[in-house]
């Protein structure tokens, strides 16, 4: 949060005292991560372990000019090797927040802030390679009637944060370094995705029937997640029907999306919020930006201050603030607006 917001030029007279704060913070995550903190199994994660901690590194050390930002970014690659094997986690290995498609999201997210691949091409293509063939052979043996499904925890998800729908767009991004019978798997996928669509709206789990009642519309869980990788492949293949379904994601997300979990992006209002901003730099209709305004305004009212869950995380990028800072200030600069770590415009 710290790095976002100093990279915004209305922030410029605080950009140093941001920034040389995110190092004290990135440093002391660090030597947690050489002292071998954390799990071994979360060396290679993203968004809950070591590639997360090397990736961040490497950008604010970046920022503020230090030639030491090659030391992170060299124990990034190495991560490489430890989500080579195809069953590296026991829990599921190809999922955004520890798994695979996470360590593929963090190189893009690395390319996009350094100008520069951080991985060799080879690399790219054996974890790419180890993706689909490990969604392959988890559709064969559950006998599912499309070419690639994944678990996690025993779950299969289709939401962005454990689920197929980030596997999907994960593999979109790094579409080049695919065979073409690999991307037509990948296509089959994506469209198998799209008609699980219920008004609109996706299940947590695949098979599951949305009941109005306690139907989910987090980034997470459901559309506001879903929706980046149809922009996704819609901007690979350049077909309406992916942007009209992003764009009912986010119809959907402006009736239900005032969410009580929270202002974060996870499954709070910025998380919400986040799709008109999308939807915005996808069609550059005004309407969505209006439609982000309403949804920042509302966190500051007495409604969503009493109405909403207390926060366990407060300075969490996923559940607490930190995300949302992110959001508040993306609404200044909507042309360059992403969700934190999870572009689709690589
Ligand atoms: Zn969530």
């Amino acid at each position: 949060m710290l790095y976002h917001v100093a990279q915004c030029p209305l922030f410029a007279p605080s950009r140093d005292a941001y920034l040389r704060a995110a190092r004290r913070l990135v440093d002391a995550c660090l030597r947690a991560q050489e002292r071998g903190g954390g799990e071994a199994d979360t060396r290679a994660a993203f968004l809950l372990g070591g590639a997360g901690v090397y990736a961040v590194a490497a950008l604010v050390y970046r920022a503020l000019g230090l030639p030491d930002f090659a030391r992170p970014l060299g124990k990034f690659r190495e991560l490489s090797e430890v989500c080579a094997p195809l069953s590296f986690l026991e829990c599921g290995s190809d999922e955004l927040f520890v798994g695979r498609a996470g360590y593929l999201c963090a190189a893009l997210v690395l390319k996009q802030r350094l100008g520069m691949e951080v991985l060799t091409p080879a690399q790219i293509k054996s974890i790419c390679l180890a993706i689909l063939e490990s969604g392959k052979q988890y559709a064969v043996k559950k006998r599912k009637p499309f070419p690639l499904m994944y678990s996690y925890y025993g779950t299969e998800y289709l939401g962005a944060a454990h689920g197929l729908s980030s596997i999907l767009q994960m593999l979109l991004s790094y579409y080049e370094y695919l065979q073409p019978a690999d991307q037509e798997l990948v296509w089959q996928s994506v469209d198998f995705l799209m008609d699980q669509e219920q008004n609109s709206n996706w299940p947590p789990e695949l098979g599951e029937t949305i009941e109005r009642e306690n139907e989910l519309v987090h980034w997470c869980h459901g559309a506001p997640g879903i929706a980046y990788l149809f922009a996704k492949a819609y901007l690979v293949s350049k077909k309406p029907q992916y942007l009209d379904t992003c764009i009912r994601c986010g119809e959907l997300t402006w009736q239900k999306g005032l969410l009580k979990k929270g202002p974060g992006i996870c499954h709070g209002v910025a998380g919400s919020a986040y799709v008109f901003l999308l939807l915005y730099r996808l069609t550059g209709n005004s309407k969505y930006i209006y439609r982000a305004q309403r949804f920042a305004e509302f966190l500051f009212t007495e409604e969503f201050k009493a109405g909403s869950r207390a926060l366990e995380s407060v300075y969490s990028l996923y559940e607490g603030f930190s995300g949302t800072v992110c959001f508040l200030t993306d609404l200044l600069q909507p042309n360059q607006a992403e969700f934190p770590l999870f572009s689709v415009f690589v």
